[in-house]
Formats: structure tokens, C-alpha cells, sequence
């Protein structure tokens, strides 16, 4: 079946595996969930069991891929990696099931996609490690249980809330990423920059890691474009003002917001008074997709405090108003 090719194990055939960290001590911030991950996984080991299953919740590119690996590596046991869409059928999922060795790691990107078929198959497989299957059809249709290695499930979503309270409960070890500080992220893109080759002075770094939204693969996408623009310019060293020029001609302001945060805060002022609104209605009305906003767009937009989810949409706070340049409409209109 050609989509299991997703599931080979991989070992850092990413572009940019030069700049993923590989252990636990490598891996910069996030300092909770190191900590715990740290004290779980040598109990694992100590007790030669497979590590309890462990989901990871937050926002694109904080590093949850990144650490599936890290568990893998730091456990000894091999990883094998696929996405809930990927997974079309029970079938492909027991194959991938059958095929583990004991204490592998499985990890499955975008679990919150799983079709609730394939769902199913996973609840004893996590509980019992036990796969049940049905096997014919109509009468002559008889059901068979397989025993499987004891295995470790890492699951990564960017949507807590639409997780399945029974796929929720059955992960020991939850684990929430959170944006992260500038003087991390400065960290990540100073060590970035030296696989790179690229000569950037710690204010260049600090001013590409203010600029981030507080995500390191965010960090890495812009540090490649302002190492374009030196290079262009025949820049031998990168320092805040050229990281500032290059960033600005990217349209990336000082907080780290893009055009398209711009259109979406502005939408909402220009075309709501400021909210709320619902956002299909903001997708509609950008030409965005709805996940997009939501996993991408908000959650950086909220840790700002520039916008609120409300039962009723989405609403700007003064914060996001005073960032537009607006004056902040009085109550009762609000
Ligand atoms: P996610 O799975 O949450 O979308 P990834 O694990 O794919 O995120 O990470 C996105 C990019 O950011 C990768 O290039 C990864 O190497 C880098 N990255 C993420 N977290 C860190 C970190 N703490 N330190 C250094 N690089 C990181």
C-alpha cells in the first residue's frame, strides 16, 4: 500500500535537519515539558516498559514532530511517523500497528483527523495493546483479536478541541507547547545561523527572534530569507539593521505580525466594528481557509492580546484596536 511509505522511519531526511535538535538537552525551552518528558521517560526505561502514550497540543511549528523524535531517540527504540489524514482505513492503521517492534514510538501528526473507524481500532490497541478486527462480511463475518507489541503513541494536534474525549483520555502523558520567549528563540536562530554559516551578530539574532510569533520554525524561515537578502547584497555580516531591513521588505512588523495578520485584525474592524464575528464569516471574507485563521492566524493574535474568542466570534481587544492605529469604540456599542 503506497501511503505507508509515510510510515518508514525517518531519520532527519528533512531539509532542515542540520538544525533540529536531537536530544532532550538540545532542544531549547519548553522547560515543563522537558522536565517532565525527562523524569517519564527514564522511569520507562528503568522499568524496561514501553513510555506511556503521550499527546502534545499547541500551534504549528513549536516543535511537537521535533520532539516525537527526541522521545524516540532518548528511549532507544525505533519511531515510525504518519498523520491522522493519512490513515484512510482500519486496515492501514493495524498494518502499521503489526508492524511495530516492542517500545517502538508511533507517531500520527494531525490526530484530531482521524476517521472515527480508524478511531475505534485505536482504543484497545492503546489500552490493551490488542488489535480488534472484523474480518468478512455479513454472516460468515467473524471478529479476531492480534496481540501487539507493547508500543508507545505520540500524538501531535493544533486543535485540543476537536480531539475525541475518548481518544483524550486514553493519553497518559498530555503535554501543552506554549509560545516561546524571545531570548529562546534568539538561542535557536544564533545556532541555526551557525550550521547555516552565517555570520549574525547577537542583536541581528535578538531582532529575527523578536519578530518570530514566538515559533522556531517561524525563526528558521526567517533567518533563511535575511540570509538571502545579505548574501544579495554581498552582506559578509548579518546585524539588527540589516535583519530589520530584510524583515520589513518581508512585511514582518516589529511584533512579528505579517500582512495577513494585518488584513484579519483590520477586517474585523473595518467590516464588524470590531466583533464579533464569526469566523466562517472571516474566512469567507478574507479568502482564507478556516483552519488557517484558527491554528495559524489566532492563537499568535490572542497571546497578544490583540484578539479574543467569544461564545459570539471573535472580537479585538483596545489592545488589538491601538495596534490598527484606532481609537477604541466606547460601550454601549460594544
Ligand atoms: P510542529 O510539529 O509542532 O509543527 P516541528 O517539530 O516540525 O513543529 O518544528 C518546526 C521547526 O522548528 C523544525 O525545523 C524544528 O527543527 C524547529 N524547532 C522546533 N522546536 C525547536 C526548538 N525547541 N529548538 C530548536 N529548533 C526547534
Amino acid at each position: 500500500d503506497d501511503r505507508m511509505v509515510q510510515a518508514e522511519p525517518m531519520m532527519g531526511e528533512q531539509p532542515d535537519s542540520t538544525i533540529r535538535p536531537l536530544t532532550l538537552s538540545e532542544f531549547v525551552g519548553q522547560r515543563q515539558v522537558r522536565e517532565n518528558l525527562a523524569i517519564f521517560i527514564q522511569a520507562a526505561r528503568g522499568r524496561s516498559e514501553a513510555l506511556d502514550h503521550v499527546l502534545f497540543f499547541g500551534p504549528p511549528g513549536l516543535g511537537k514532530t521535533t520532539l516525537a523524535q527526541i522521545v524516540s531517540r532518548e528511549l532507544g527504540v525505533g519511531f515510525r511517523s504518519t498523520s491522522g489524514p493519512v490513515i484512510a482505513r482500519a486496515g492501514d492503521l493495524a498494518a502499521l500497528l503489526t508492524n511495530l517492534q516492542p517500545h517502538d514510538v508511533l507517531f500520527i501528526d494531525e490526530i484530531h483527523r482521524l476517521s472515527p473507524a480508524v478511531e475505534e481500532i485505536l482504543y484497545p490497541a492503546m489500552e490493551d495493546f490488542q488489535l480488534d478486527l472484523i474480518i468478512g462480511e455479513g454472516p460468515a463475518a467473524r471478529s479476531i483479536k492480534i496481540d501487539l507489541p507493547p508500543f508507545t503513541l505520540i500524538g501531535a494536534t493544533t486543535r485540543s478541541g476537536l480531539i475525541t474525549r475518548p481518544l483524550r483520555e486514553r493519553f497518559g502523558i498530555p503535554l501543552r507547547l506554549q509560545f516561546y520567549e524571545p531570548d529562546e528563540l534568539e538561542l535557536i536562530v544564533s545556532r541555526a545561523a551557525r550550521v547555516l554559516d552565517l555570520n549574525l551578530t547577537s542583536d541581528g539574532a535578538a531582532e529575527i527572534a523578536l519578530r518570530s510569533r514566538g515559533t522556531p520554525r517561524v525563526a528558521g524561515r526567517l533567518l533563511r530569507r535575511v540570509r538571502d537578502f545579505a548574501a544579495v547584497a554581498g552582506d559578509t555580516a548579518v546585524d539588527a539593521a540589516a535583519a530589520d531591513a530584510a524583515l520589513n521588505r518581508l512585511e514582518v512588523d516589529r511584533l512579528g505580525l505579517d500582512g495577513m495578520d494585518r488584513r484579519y485584525l483590520g477586517c474585523i474592524a473595518g467590516n464588524y466594528a470590531g466583533g464579533p464575528v464569526g469566523v466562517e464569516t472571516l474566512a469567507a471574507a478574507l479568502g482564507e481557509q478556516r483552519d488557517v485563521l484558527e491554528e495559524v492566524v489566532e492563537p499568535y493574535l490572542i497571546q497578544q492580546g490583540m484578539l479574543q474568542r467569544t461564545p459570539r466570534g471573535r472580537m479585538l481587544t483596545d489592545g488589538g484596536f491601538r495596534y490598527l492605529g484606532l481609537s477604541v469604540p466606547q460601550i454601549p456599542a460594544r
